[in-house]
């Protein structure tokens, strides 16, 4: 029909059924993933979960075991990577220490035998882009690791792909040239109009970047979804485990709208579950109200610890019946002290049970 021809035209890069092995290991298993045209798309995973292999298999550098990949609607499992329309930034950032700044980035034009004053104009236009205007003639091993990583951004979108491949950029930056990054990095990606497929283990990073998030673990996808969608509605208690806090308890839905966890019942929303169904319960510190004991409380309990954030508390709270919760407040209830606990019902998210949770 129209909508899926209208989608299959926007997407950009397509994954179908693809799995990778090494031996007999199935590091990536039956992955599927349709990136759209401009789109700032997010690869995020544990280490190990098979995401790097996932962007290799993209790039070209492997190929897959399985299934095909199509960058514009065309197969291009087999192709080279010199071939594909893609550029990718590693972690180290791999630049040639022996030339300069200017020489880095125009190393892949010059390959192509572009003219030197055309080159000369995409070198300035790249490091414009990447904010290292007057850099060209410094040695790149005189630069900090933020203006590497810049130097070999430029790098990759001077050859101006279709689809920049990020994997892990900014892993060797302090913190705080982390978070400078992450804004420019946005910017760029806003400015360029390409598409970026970005591969990081830091679930803020994720958060903060992308347009969509693709959440993997051991080599499956287990969602596909805006910021918000992944962070209010995670699919299971993986994906809500790794995005954020979560308290995870072992429940039983006792009718469509009853649920029981950390021995009491408490009304959710209908997730359509049968009557008897043990699910995961999941909840976020921050919805969990905290208060004097009153009459109001679901449960009642004693804080164990109390630790400030910067901007909010973050208290354990042992509950009377024994099961342990992580709440945050703007307010602060010290250790030892008596407290009641109250969730909404749309806070309390009812999932498909996923592993065994040792809070049951
Ligand atoms: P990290 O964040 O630590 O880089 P990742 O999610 O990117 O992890 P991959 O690098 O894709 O994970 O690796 C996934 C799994 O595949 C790991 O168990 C890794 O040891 C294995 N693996 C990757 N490359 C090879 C290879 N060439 N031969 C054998 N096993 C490999």
């Amino acid at each position: 029909n129209l909508i899926t021809l209208m989608q299959k035209s926007d997407c950009i890069i397509g994954v179908e059924h693809v799995s990778k092995f090494f031996g007999d290991k199935a590091v990536l298993n039956d992955v599927n993933l349709s990136v759209r045209k401009g789109e700032f798309v997010t690869i995020l995973g544990p280490s190990g979960c098979g995401k790097t292999t996932l962007l290799r298999l993209i790039a070209g550098f492997q190929t897959a075991s399985e299934g095909i990949i199509t960058i514009g609607g065309r197969d291009i499992t087999q192709t080279p990577p010199h071939q594909r329309p893609v550029n990718t930034v590693f972690q180290k950032y791999a630049l040639f220490p022996h030339l300069n700044v200017y020489n880095n980035i125009a190393f892949g034009l010059k390959l192509k035998k572009m003219p030197e004053a055309t080159i000369g104009k995409k070198v300035k236009q790249a490091l414009r882009m990447v904010g290292m205007t007057d850099y060209e003639d410094r040695d790149v091993d005189s630069l900090s690791g933020g203006q590497q990583q810049r130097v070999a951004i430029a790098r990759a979108i001077v050859n101006e792909p279709e689809v920049l491949l990020l994997d892990e950029p900014l892993a060797a930056l302090d913190l705080k040239m982390r978070r400078d990054m992450q804004m420019e990095l946005k910017e760029m990606h806003q400015k360029l109009g390409i598409t970026f497929i970005y591969v990081t283990h830091d679930q803020e990073e994720a958060l903060t970047l992308s347009d969509t998030i693709v959440v993997m673990s051991e080599g499956r996808i287990q969602q596909i979804g805006t910021p918000t969608d992944i962070y209010n509605e995670p699919i299971n208690s993986f994906v809500a485990d790794f995005i954020g806090e979560s308290n995870i308890l072992n429940g039983l839905m006792l009718q469509d709208k009853s649920v029981s966890f950390a021995g009491h019942e408490f009304e959710c929303v209908d997730k359509g579950f049968g009557v008897n169904t043990p699910v995961d319960v999941v909840l976020r510190p921050e919805d969990i109200y905290i208060f004097e004991p009153s009459a109001a409380a679901q449960l009642t309990g004693t804080v164990t610890s109390c630790i400030f954030k910067g901007v909010h508390y973050e208290m354990m709270v042992q509950t009377n019946e024994g099961y342990e919760f992580m709440v945050q407040d703007y307010h602060s209830f010290e250790a030892g002290r008596e407290v009641g606990l109250l969730v909404k019902p749309f806070d309390i998210h009812v999932m498909k049970k996923e592993r065994t949770c040792n809070t049951f």
